[in-house]
């Protein structure tokens, strides 16, 4: 069997077209989305998604701001910088690069963030209500691979999930909209025993754990979906998954590649995150 392959790019370049028709519907009544991202520091990484963002929300109509801040900035003086974005009327969305250098405590910057602003959905409050069934946002990498699921209509209601890698912005928050999906969801780290084991079971497998080809093909369960959150550069520089691409496509029956997988899904939720705050924005104004 030859798994089918999910294109990642070609479905957000639909949802960034449909972004940016709102986007335009949103101007005609005057508002423009905005989206800040903040960047401390020079992570090469780092630089290169906050380039892909910055680009995306241009080409969607949305305004953005990247506020590069340096390495060494004390804690206070970053606080007081998303203190007045979330006081700035012509920004809806405030995203803060993750990771932050290391004398910086990310919680207190994310908590930081006013909750109706943190399109990213890692703000306690807004982890609290996804947890609760009542999402405001949706964490934009979780969010796109349940977007990606629908678009090829996996059966969810009933099916084993699995996800390997528990992290808050991806592991986390995927259990809890595949749970509310309906699928039975069992959640693995890097503690638990047999991982062969539970990776077998799934129906839809989601691994996020930044290890390339933990997951190979004799791991999967025949016509599987699976689905590699994993973005890792190989000493050859060369990027890859987590996932074991060519034994994995032999035996699932849908896998993502990696690029052009779950990376450009998890900046056109990010769109679309930034929109709906701006609609709500739009209508708590109006009202
Ligand atoms: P973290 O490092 O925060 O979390 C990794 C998780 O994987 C942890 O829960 C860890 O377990 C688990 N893990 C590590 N080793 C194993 C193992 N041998 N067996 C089972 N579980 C294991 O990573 P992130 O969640 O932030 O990111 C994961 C990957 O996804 C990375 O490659 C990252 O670059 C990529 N990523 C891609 C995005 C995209 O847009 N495509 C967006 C975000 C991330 P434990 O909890 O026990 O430590």
């Amino acid at each position: 069997m030859t798994a089918k392959r999910i294109d990642g790019k070609q479905l957000s370049d639909a949802i960034k077209a449909d972004v940016a028709h709102r986007v335009a519907a949103l101007k005609q009544s005057g508002i423009q989305p905005g989206l800040a991202v903040v960047l401390v520091g020079e992570d090469p990484a780092s630089q290169v998604y906050v380039r892909n963002k910055a680009a995306a929300c241009e080409k969607a109509g949305l305004h953005s701001e990247v506020l590069r801040l340096p390495a060494d900035i004390t804690e206070e003086r970053l606080l007081r910088t998303v203190r007045e974005l979330n006081l700035d009327n012509r920004i809806h969305g405030i995203l803060v690069q993750l990771p932050l250098p290391p004398h910086l405590n990310s919680a207190r910057v994310i908590e930081t963030i006013a909750a109706e602003k943190d399109v990213d959905g890692f703000h306690i409050s807004n982890a609290g209500l996804l947890m609760t069934g009542q999402p405001l946002f949706r964490p934009c990498t979780p969010y796109g691979v349940m977007k990606m699921l629908e678009s090829e209509n996996i059966p969810l209601r009933g099916a084993e999930a699995v996800i390997v890698g528990a992290s808050n912005i991806v592991g986390k928050p995927m259990a809890m909209l595949l749970l509310a999906a309906g699928a039975t969801v069992t959640i693995c780290n890097s503690k638990t025993r047999d991982l062969a084991a539970q990776t077998r079971r799934a129906d839809v497998l989601v691994v996020a754990t930044g290890k390339p080809g933990i997951v190979t093909g004799d791991m999967i369960k025949p016509g599987a979906t699976v689905i590699d959150v994993g973005i890792n550069r190989l000493p050859d520089g060369k990027l890859a998954g987590d996932v074991d691409f060519d034994s994995a496509s032999e035996v699932a029956g849908a896998i993502t590649p990696v690029p052009g997988g779950v990376g450009p899904m998890t900046i056109a939720m990010l769109l679309v995150n930034t929109l709906e705050a701006t609609e709500r924005y739009a209508a708590r104004t109006d009202g």
